[in-house]
């Protein structure tokens, strides 16, 4: 059995849906269950709708409408369906008028919102496998056996979900049916629909194969796997073949943007691989991500950034040499419910970096009674995911390129888990720090472009003694 999840832009139109039929037909004997995004970009076009109802006091699903109602006459699906989108429709768009009478967003309402994108795709590719034969039947992931906590937003699933989906799941498949479940959403104890967070249908679909003991997660998506680096960014940024668990959780956590971040967790715990793969081009490898440690690590595998991050600086005041100071940092963060991403410490000071859009005030104005605090804004994370145990090189090659380009490192931390070296840099440096890295770790050129006089011949980097 395998799990496959298809993002939005494998599912944008009729044509990718066909397109997805085509790569599931060909794995068929896999026993696929299959988890969809939302089509395109319907998430977004729902939090749209939301904004215009509660700004403007209208209700617009045009977009939204559109797109759904002309795939589904693309692909020749039938009136029964036509009805049961329209009725989709006919929920989303009062509950669109309910927001533009009350004013009022809460999170439970907006989560309410986005999970019409996800039930409206699963019905529609659920529909097309029927008209061609497949015996598929879409299913709303509460009837799939999701229940979650009430964190609207960023819901977290409860435990006993696994035992209920690994229980109706097998039933089904077990009559032949083909599942096709949204990704994405969830319900609370008390029946309110719930969201995992932005991207969250990579982790439905691993909890899905966790709770199956499925063989392998495929990640269907548009890039041909996990990068060397941003494309955006580097322009012959190349696909990684195989990455470890601890890497790609790394690389998710630090700006890549291929899985969710969250979504390795339930693959670690169970062993179970992950392949990504590109759905508009299905013949190229992908990416394998399994238990680590992974073979031939070479010295760098993949470097991310991660922009608009804050660095705040904290010095004790008081305490010098008196146990309890950074326990007593860390619980003003943890009381506000701000996750901190990167920490460096000394005896009396310790540096750490957060998202850039947490509200800093009441943990400053705690900490100021007893540490002197610095927040600087605009900075950015640099990750090199590659061979720890070769750090000092590793280190040797990045401080020599940022010597070069005169780029002051602001914070260094060598990842606990082994596969990353991390440092701050002002977020406008941070762009050719990575092209420069790139160019060096992945061109086969072993030294870092040494530095030329003004005749032009390059400076020797050795001293004679
Ligand atoms: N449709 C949701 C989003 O765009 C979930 C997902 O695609 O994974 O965030
Ligand atoms: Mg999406």
């Amino acid at each position: 059995m395998i799990v496959m999840k298809f993002g939005g832009s494998s599912l944008a139109d009729a044509g990718r849906i066909v397109n997805m039929m085509e790569i599931v037909k060909g794995r068929i004997k896999r026993k696929p269950v299959l988890v969809l995004s939302a089509m395109g970009d319907t998430t977004d076009y729902l939090l749209e709708s939301a904004g215009t109802a509660l700004k403007k006091g209208f209700v617009s699903i045009e977009k939204i409408e559109e797109l759904h109602l002309k795939t589904i006459e693309d692909l020749s699906l039938g009136v029964s369906l036509q009805k049961e989108i329209k009725n989709l429709f006919w929920e989303l768009g009062s509950l669109l008028t309910g927001i533009s009478l009350t004013k009022e967003l809460t999170g439970r309402t907006r989560d309410y919102l986005v999970s019409f994108g996800e039930r409206l795709s699963v019905r529609i590719a659920a529909a097309y496998f029927r008209s061609k034969k497949i015996n598929a039947r879409a299913l709303d992931a509460w009837d799939a056996g999701f229940i979650s906590d009430s964190a609207f937003g960023q819901a977290e699933l409860r435990s006993e979900s696994y035992i209920r989906i690994a229980s109706y799941l097998r039933a089904l498949t077990a009559e032949g049916v083909l599942p096709v479940i949204t990704g994405f959403i969830a319900k609370d104890e008390n029946g309110n629909i719930t969201t995992l967070g932005r991207g969250g249908s990579d982790l439905s679909a691993t909890v899905i194969a966790a709770a199956l003991k499925a063989e392998e997660v495929q990640v269907w998506k548009d890039v041909d796997g996990i990068l060397s680096a941003d494309p955006r960014l580097v322009e012959n940024a190349r696909p990684v073949e195989l990455v470890s668990y601890d890497e790609a959780a790394e690389l998710a956590y630090f700006g890549a943007q291929v899985l969710h971040p969250q979504a390795m967790q339930p693959c670690i715990k169970t062993g179970i691989p992950v392949l990504v793969k590109n759905s508009f081009n299905p013949a190229a490898s992908g990416t394998r991500i399994e238990p680590g440690p992974v073979k031939d690590t070479p010295l760098c595998r993949a470097i991310t950034s991660k922009k608009n991050v804050t660095l705040v600086d904290i010095v004790s005041t008081r305490m010098l040499g008196q146990s309890g100071f950074l326990a007593r940092v860390f619980a003003e963060f943890a009381k506000n419910g701000i996750s901190i991403d990167m920490i460096a410490t000394s005896e009396v000071s310790v540096s750490l970096t957060l998202d850039a859009d947490r509200d800093l005030s009441t943990v400053c104005r705690e900490l100021s009674g007893y540490a002197a605090v610095e927040v600087k804004t605009g900075k950015a994370i640099v990750t090199i995911i590659g061979d720890v145990c070769r750090s000092s090189e590793i280190l040797h090659e990045t401080f020599g390129i940022c010597r070069k380009l005169k780029v002051q490192v602001q914070m260094i931390s060598q990842g606990a888990s082994k596969v990353n070296i991390s440092f701050i840099v002002n977020d406008k440096e941070a762009n050719s720090i990575v092209k420069e890295l790139h160019r060096f770790f992945f061109s086969g050129e072993k030294k870092p472009p040494a530095k030329k006089t003004k005749a032009g011949k390059p400076v020797s980097a050795k001293r004679k003694t």
